[in-house]
């Protein structure tokens, strides 16, 4: 049987912006499968490997993994999660293209699968009301759910409403970790968008709202972009 051909979107922006938190929200909604990448690494941290030794000394520093490594890992997901019967459009890609070499790899890689590229999504908040976001956020130990402390608390505390795990602080969730990321955000990440947008597939998103009000803009946006194929 050939194989289909899907559909894919980007959500960018700056660390806190929220890609997360919206990524959870919008891609049940449009029949597209969340895949971040930082989610791939942390996994493949947990367990005990060479891999896992090797990328844990790249994140633990907050510096980003090598391009190869981490366009061979994601390809290597995307290719297992669309596979066989899966009824998704295609994949809502968060964290990842995080510089030019990545995105023109990708073009790549989606040219090669017969794949195309709907839109990217990007999320802005200003820089200085992201550090209190990414200091304050909790994670599902289990299943990857994001919370915040103040913005967005689990119904009980220091437990996932989705699965019931613990929730932890990220280890480079500190201040200086943070101030790390978001300094290679800015200068190698958002040139990418200039990429995007001259490409016709940048969908500008206003990230200072309130979460449900940001994910209905982002499923309606999106919605007509699949309903005009
Ligand atoms: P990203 O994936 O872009 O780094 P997250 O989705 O993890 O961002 O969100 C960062 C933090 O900000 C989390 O603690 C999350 O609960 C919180 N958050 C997300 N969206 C909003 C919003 N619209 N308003 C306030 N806080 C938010
Ligand atoms: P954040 O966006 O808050 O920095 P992520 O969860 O997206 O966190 O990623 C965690 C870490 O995983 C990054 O700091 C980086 O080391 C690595 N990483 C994630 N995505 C990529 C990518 N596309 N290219 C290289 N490294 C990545
Ligand atoms: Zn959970």
């Amino acid at each position: 049987m050939a194989k289909k051909s899907a559909a894919h979107v980007i959500i960018m922006g700056p660390q806190g912006a929220g890609k997360g938190t919206q990524a959870a929200l919008v891609a049940p909604r449009l029949r597209l499968e969340h895949v971040s990448t930082g989610d791939l690494f942390r996994q493949v941290m947990a367990g005990d490997s060479e891999l896992s030794t090797e990328i844990r000394g790249y994140v633990d520093r907050g510096a980003l993994v090598p391009d190869a490594l981490t366009i061979r890992m994601l390809m290597e997901y995307v290719d297992e999660v669309l596979g066989g019967e899966s009824e998704m459009r295609g994949m809502l890609l968060d964290g990842f293209p995080r510089n030019q070499a990545q995105a023109e790899a990708l073009d790549v890689a989606l040219r090669e699968r017969g794949d195309r590229l709907v839109s990217v999504v990007h999320v802005d908040v200003p820089r200085e009301r992201l550090m209190e976001r990414l200091t304050g956020r909790l994670v599902c130990s289990n299943c990857g759910a994001t919370y915040h402390r103040r913005f967005n608390p689990p119904k009980v505390d220091g437990v996932c409403d989705v699965c019931g795990a613990t929730l932890t602080q990220r280890s480079d969730d500190t201040p200086e970790a943070v101030e790390r990321r978001l300094s290679i955000y800015y200068e190698q990440t958002a040139p990418v968008l200039d990429y995007y947008r001259a490409a016709g597939l940048l969908l500008d998103v206003d990230g200072d709202r309130p979460i449900a009000e940001i994910s209905d803009g982002i499923v309606e946006a999106l919605q007509s972009k699949f309903d005009a194929d």
